[in-house]
This record gives structure tokens, C-alpha cells and sequence, in this order.
């Protein structure tokens, strides 16, 4: 068995008295795509705060790296230190450079943190023209790498975004509904999109929409969150078929679109 990319253990985090996450233990092997789901208030999106540190947990171990002696204490790192290790998170809202060409957008993203003017007006090779061809077509945008970014449809800057944060190679890629306000096409299209990143880089990906998980967790392993714990894992079909978790989730029907 080889050693986890993150591992985390018996970490909790509560806010004004409420415990948000509660007992969590996670492990996230490296290529892995892992779905992870949960009603409203589960601790989804904390559980995400607390990997890329924008929230420290009152307790638990939280770890980067196959190599246990060579593994990164998340819990010592500021949120910068934790990008530039390479977890990188996508929100939901996309924000994309409006004014500026989807190829532009794209470049920005490969120069890194120093100043939009600086980056555009830097000479591009060759190097930097292939990368962004082949981010392009990872995303699907190929045909509108001249349109402003602004022009674009919801869910085509959400395909934009994640290319910006793919440009800076990130060895695992953090998710948050990535569905939420796409059409059934677009949906569709991001599940193909995330599948094919699955193996060279690592993703949790949280999601709602129930037709979205099945598709994107054909290959891998579901993790329900409830109350800041994990109630159940494993494939889609055990996870679905799961007594507590129809009790708590699934069975409400709420976000259930099948
Ligand atoms: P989910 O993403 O699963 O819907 P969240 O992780 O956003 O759930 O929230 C879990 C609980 O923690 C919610 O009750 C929320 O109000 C609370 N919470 C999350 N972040 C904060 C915060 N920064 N300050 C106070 N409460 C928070
Ligand atoms: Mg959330």
C-alpha cells in the first residue's frame, strides 16, 4: 500500500461553539479523483479551508506528501506556503481576467503573481506559446482563445479558471461545485474534463448533483460527509445503496436530479 498524497487525522474545527468538522479522517492517494459529497452544512467546504489553510483545525493532523519523511505539516503553513506547494483550490465563483483574451488569461496564470502589465508586455516563447496550446485543449477553449474572457459563458470561464489554475501545475486540485449554475451539457462536459486530469493529478471534487457524481466517480471512491465526519465511503453504487446515507442525503431527494 503506498502512502497517502494527504492525510488527515482526527481533525476537528469549530466556530463560536459549533463544531464544523468533528473526528475527520481522510486519506487521498495520488492520482486519485475522489468525490466528495454531503447535505448543506456538512463541512465540505471548511474541510477544503482547512487543507489550503485559510482555516488552522483546533486539533488533527494534516499532511502533504507520499514521502513520510519528507512530508509537509500543513497545519504550520500559511495559505501562500500551501499553494506554492501545489494544492490548489477553485472556488465557485470564477474569476477570470474580463477584460482581457482567454490565451491572455491563460499566460497571466503560467507568469505567476507578478503584475498583469509585467506579464503581458514580457516576450513569449515558444515554450510558454505550447504550454498554453495544451492547456487550451485540455479545457476545450481552443476555438476561443481570442475572445475576452468576459464574453464567455458561465461555464466556459469556469473551464477557463480551471485551466489558469492548471497552468500552475498543481499536484492536487481542490473543487467546490464545479456544476452549480452549468447546463446539463456544460455539466456533462466538465465531468469528461475532470476525468481526464484523474491519474496525472490528484483532485476531491464536491458536488451536488447527483447525475455529475456518478459520472465522475465511475472510477473512484465517493467520501459522504455529515455533521464534519465521514459516515461512509466507497464506490458510487455501495455509497448510493447505503442506509444511513439515504437517510441522511440521498433519501431527502433534494439535490437528486435522476
Ligand atoms: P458545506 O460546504 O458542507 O455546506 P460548510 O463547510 O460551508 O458546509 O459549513 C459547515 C458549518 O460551518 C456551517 O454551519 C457553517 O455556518 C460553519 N462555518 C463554516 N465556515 C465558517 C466561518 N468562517 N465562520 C463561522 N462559521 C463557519
Ligand atoms: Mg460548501
Amino acid at each position: 500500500m503506498p502512502h497517502p498524497l494527504l492525510t488527515v487525522e482526527d481533525v476537528a474545527k469549530a466556530y463560536d461553539g459549533f463544531q464544523a468538522i468533528s473526528n475527520l479522517n481522510f486519506y487521498l492517494f495520488a492520482g486519485e479523483l475522489r468525490t466528495v459529497i454531503g447535505p448543506n452544512g456538512a463541512g465540505k467546504s471548511t474541510f477544503f479551508d482547512l487543507l489550503t489553510g485559510r482555516a488552522k483545525p483546533d486539533r488533527g493532523r494534516l499532511e502533504f506528501g507520499t514521502d513520510p519523511a519528507a512530508s509537509h505539516d500543513l497545519t504550520r503553513l500559511s495559505e501562500h506556503e500551501i499553494s506554492r506547494l501545489g494544492i490548489g483550490r477553485k472556488f465557485q465563483t470564477p474569476s477570470v481576467y474580463a477584460d482581457h483574451s482567454v490565451w491572455e488569461n491563460l499566460l497571466l496564470s503560467l507568469r505567476g503573481p507578478r503584475g498583469v502589465f509585467a506579464a503581458l508586455f514580457q516576450r513569449t516563447g515558444p515554450a510558454d506559446r505550447a504550454r498554453i496550446d495544451d492547456l487550451l485543449e485540455m479545457v476545450r477553449l481552443g476555438d476561443k482563445r481570442h475572445w475576452r474572457a468576459g464574453l464567455l459563458s458561465h461555464g466556459e470561464k469556469q473551464w477557463l479558471e480551471l485551466g489558469m489554475l492548471l497552468a500552475q501545475e498543481p499536484k492536487v486540485l481542490l473543487i467546490d461545485e464545479p456544476a452549480a449554475g452549468m447546463t446539463d451539457e456544460e455539466t456533462h462536459r466538465t465531468g469528461e474534463l475532470l476525468l481526464s486530469l484523474a491519474g496525472r493529478h490528484s483532485l476531491i471534487v464536491i458536488e451536488h448533483d447527483m447525475t455529475f457524481v456518478k459520472q465522475i466517480a465511475q472510477q473512484g471512491q465517493v467520501t459522504v460527509l455529515h455533521q464534519g465526519s465521514v459516515l461512509c465511503e466507497g464506490r458510487f453504487e455501495e455509497v448510493q445503496s447505503d442506509p444511513k446515507v439515504r437517510e441522511v442525503y440521498l433519501g431527502r431527494g433534494k439535490h437528486d436530479r435522476r
